[in-house]
């Protein structure tokens, strides 16, 4: 690709950043007293992270810049993924919570574009640009995570309803979320891939009980989502039944480019706290800098790669399982050496540890990303056989019915 700013982006990158001013502050993004982790630890704080967060998505939507990538009927702009990432890397100088509804905007949005019917995109679509209708991805259970055609949430159709009963795990934000993108199994008797359906679920039904889950900083986060003969409008149901594993690969596929493209942070605020803890003229820590800012630069070049696939048309494969790797290595490297550059200041959390805690927060945030959207050893998994051409893993319950499979 052409690194140099065309005249087309430069023009954008002015009417996002004049949109901007005009109504959020500029932070610049990269000093210490920048860096908030957006971790609520109390419903109180849960609560108004969420209405700071609502409020920017209807100044966003307003002015057409809530969903860039969608098309310009449904409130987008058309934009290709590259250049929406323009308004986001302007974003993230400004003080806004910009990534709160990544699940709704961009992979649920993108996916009823691709296998959403006209009324559900009509319905939908507007709802999710302004946040009236938060949604969560109900796919991972406590027996279907890397394995998730595996999953056993079962649904009936009963008249114009589906009947939804099983356990959902690891549900991102379904304690304020209205609507969950659910897979579930409706045709057992078929190999596990072919019998899965998706479908939109309504979180406030009777029948759904999320139990949020407490995470190792004191965060909520995610939840356990206990599904008990939960009815679910068969109009609700995206794409042809038993397709629901199609479906689940393009929100899947939207999740990965998405992780790859926000950052927790910059190296340009660890070289900060360098300086703040005197370690900044320390030739190891220097090292350790080093090797992190070639991955942040790699990281750049890496996403140029994905959305360039993807403004040509082209899925991106095996190059989002590299980014997500590389993510990883990222945040385990800057986690370790962030409380390292604390020294015994390291061991304190919150209020008692240098500048609120933000620093062991991010240390402990740096698991999330090698597990999410799936793990470090799954994508090495891909790129073994899609890259290097190894072997397939042995797959023997491909074409066995899902009936007939052992299951613990
Ligand atoms: C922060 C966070 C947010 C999440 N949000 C959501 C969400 O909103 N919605 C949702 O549905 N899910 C969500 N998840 C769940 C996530 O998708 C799963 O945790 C992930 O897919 C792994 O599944 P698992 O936890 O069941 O682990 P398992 O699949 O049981 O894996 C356990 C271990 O075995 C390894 N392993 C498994 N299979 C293989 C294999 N074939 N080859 C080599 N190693 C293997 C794994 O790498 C891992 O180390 C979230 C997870 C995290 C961490």
């Amino acid at each position: 690709m052409d690194f140099d700013e065309s005249p087309e982006e430069t023009a954008l990158r002015a009417e996002a950043r004049a949109f901007l001013d005009a109504h959020a502050t500029r932070s610049d993004g990269a000093g210490l007293e920048d860096l908030e982790t957006h971790r609520s630890h109390t419903e109180e704080e849960d609560k108004a992270l969420l209405d700071r967060a609502r409020e920017w998505q209807r100044t966003k939507a307003a002015a057409g810049w809530a969903a860039p990538t969608w098309p310009v009927e449904h409130g987008g702009r058309g934009l290709s993924p590259l250049l929406a990432t323009l308004f986001a890397a302007e974003e993230a100088d400004y003080d806004v919570i910009g990534r709160m509804f990544t699940v709704g905007v961009d992979m649920v949005g993108p996916t009823l574009l691709e296998w959403g019917t006209a009324e559900q995109q009509s319905r939908w679509l507007p709802r999710i640009l302004s946040a009236e209708d938060v949604w969560c991805q109900l796919f991972s259970e406590p027996g279907a995570g890397s394995d998730l055609a595996g999953l056993s949430t079962r649904a009936v159709l009963d008249g114009d309803e589906w009947v939804v009963t099983g356990q959902k795990v690891w549900t991102s934000g379904a304690h304020y979320s209205d609507l969950g993108m659910l897979l579930a199994r409706t045709d057992p008797d078929v190999p596990k891939h072919r019998g899965i359906t998706a479908m939109a679920l309504p979180m406030r039904a009777p029948g759904v009980d999320v139990r949020p889950l407490r995470q190792i900083d004191g965060a909520i986060h995610f939840n356990e989502v206990f599904l008990d003969e939960v009815r679910v409008p068969a109009a609700h149901t995206v794409g042809p039944e038993g397709s629901g594993w199609g479906v689940a690969l393009s929100m899947l596929t939207h999740e990965r480019a998405s992780i790859g493209g926000g950052g927790m942070y910059r190296v340009a605020q660890l070289v900060d706290l360098a300086r703040a803890m005197g370690r900044d003229r320390d030739p190891v820590v220097r090292q350790r800098l080093a090797r992190l800012h070639t991955s942040e630069r790699l990281l750049e070049f890496l996403g140029y790669r994905v959305r360039t696939a993807a403004a040509r048309g082209v899925m991106p494969g095996p190059e989002s399982s590299v980014m997500k790797l590389v993510v990883s290595d990222f945040y385990e490297t800057g986690g370790d050496l962030m409380l390292d550059l604390e020294g015994a200041a390291g061991m304190l959390t919150r209020d008692d540890a240098p500048y609120g805690g933000r620093f062991q927060d991010l240390f402990m945030a740096q698991w999330a990303p090698r597990i999410g959207g799936g793990t470090d050893q799954v994508q090495r998994n891909i790129i073994g056989e899609r890259v290097l051409g190894l072997p397939g893993e042995v797959r023997a319950d491909k074409s066995v019915p899902f009936r007939d499979l052992p299951r613990s």
